[in-house]
């Protein structure tokens, strides 16, 4: 077997672990562990690329404005096109979009949110609000960012390497990957759907994380929005749409609980969305070109789960990113490498005082 040795072992690489790595990467000595053959195949290869800056709990939105900062810093130095304006609208009955709409959407009349989205049908909501600081973004491209950046400042990236047994002596692990055996301080435990079976292989105790099956399918449609159009949601979480390069992006929004793995659709969910979406919006769908299913991991308060492990000073969690794992990335990254490091956060061109705050509300809870 051969063998390792690093500062702080990175087990997940999709975009939480990748992009812990890149931020990582100029501090310490890093490798990062994979399961399958390619980067990003589980939830970071499904998701809807969508960063919206008014969903979520309070610290998910502070994360998400620190992260749409940090790429539009990233996309200047580098002239990545790591996102595109695209706005967020919310429709529905009048509660519903008060309950759903935060306080940084705005309301608009019936008749602008159809000029805006001349899809909808008129009769198929009563109120609407708008979000127009919101991105979509290409996210093999971030992903491959994050990897690059990685691996230029001298990250070991090692896919096809899924640990499978780990042990702590006091004072560092050893970590069987694949056929290797890897030796570190820490290790970060960013393994998505995974990540309390990871903590079990090391003996931390669970944070409660539970995986929620999302189902999403790009369509080919007689009446699709032009790329540019807003993304629109019902309030209800009965649907979303958005425009796409390959058609037009939907999903029944469905949020069910589900074992970690290779989630598929369920027989019959896209045809009965197609059916849905036939009776709310002229879009004119003609044809299902692909669809997928992924998780989405959070614990109850739906706020991620970042930092030491409260009852073992080895283990760092990175995990319970929900639905917000890419809005949320670069800012959690930051964060993580403070902690991570202790270094100053300044020196990291973090603001103290935010990365203060995100810890304490990110903090992993004590054991039961
Ligand atoms: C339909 C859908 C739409 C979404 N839309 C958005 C959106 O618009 N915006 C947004 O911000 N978020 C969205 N999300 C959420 C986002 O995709 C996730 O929050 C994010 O991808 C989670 O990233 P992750 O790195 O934590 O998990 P993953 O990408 O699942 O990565 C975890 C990795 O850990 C690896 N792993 C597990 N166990 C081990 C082991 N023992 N050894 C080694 N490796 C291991 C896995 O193979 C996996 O690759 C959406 C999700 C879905 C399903």
């Amino acid at each position: 077997m051969s063998s390792l040795e690093c500062d702080i072992l990175i087990i997940g690489g999709g975009i939480a672990g990748l992009s812990l790595a890149s931020a990582l990467a100029p501090f310490s000595s890093v490798v990062l562990v994979e399961s399958e053959p390619t980067l990003g195949y589980h939830a970071s290869a499904r998701s809807a690329r969508q960063l919206i800056p008014s969903y979520g709990p309070a610290p998910v939105l502070d994360l998400t404005r620190r992260t749409l900062d940090l790429l539009d810093g990233v996309q200047s130095s580098t002239g990545l096109p790591l996102t595109v304006p695209r706005s967020f609208v919310l429709v529905g009955s009048e509660a519903d979009v008060d309950a759903r709409a935060s306080a940084s959407m705005h309301r608009i009349p019936h008749a602008e949110a159809l000029e805006l989205c001349p899809q909808l049908r008129p009769d198929a909501f009563a109120a609407a609000a708008v979000d127009t600081d919101c991105v979509g973004t290409d996210t093999d491209l971030l992903l491959e960012y994050h990897r690059r950046s990685a691996s230029d400042d001298g990250v070991l990236i090692l896919p096809s390497a899924p640990v499978t047994a780990a042990r702590y002596d006091g004072s560092g692990w050893t970590v069987r990957a694949g056929y290797r055996s890897i030796t570190a301080e820490v290790v970060v435990d960013a393994a998505g759907a995974w990540a309390d079976d990871v903590a079990a292989l090391c003996g931390v105790a669970p944070q409660g994380l539970v995986p929620f099956r999302r189902t999403a399918a790009i369509v080919a449609a007689d009446n699709a929005p032009p790329p540019g159009s807003p993304m629109v949601a019902a309030a209800d979480d009965s649907f979303y749409y958005r425009p796409d390069a390959d058609g037009v992006l939907i999903s029944p929004s469905e949020s069910e609980p589900a074992e970690p793995g290779d989630a598929q659709p369920h027989p019959g969910d896209v045809e009965r969305l197609v059916e849905r979406l036939g009776a709310v919006t002229t879009l004119g769908i003609t044809a299902v070109r692909r669809s997928w299913t992924g998780l989405r991991t959070q614990r109850d308060s739906t706020v991620p789960v970042v930092g030491f492990d409260p009852g073992h000073p080895g283990f760092f969690w990175l995990a319970g990113q929900g639905g917000y794992g890419f809005q949320t990335s670069s800012g959690i990254a930051e964060v993580a490498a403070v902690l991570l490091t202790g270094a100053d956060p300044a020196d990291l061109g973090a603001d103290p005082d935010r990365v203060v705050a995100a810890a304490a509300a990110l903090r992993p809870a004590p054991a039961a």
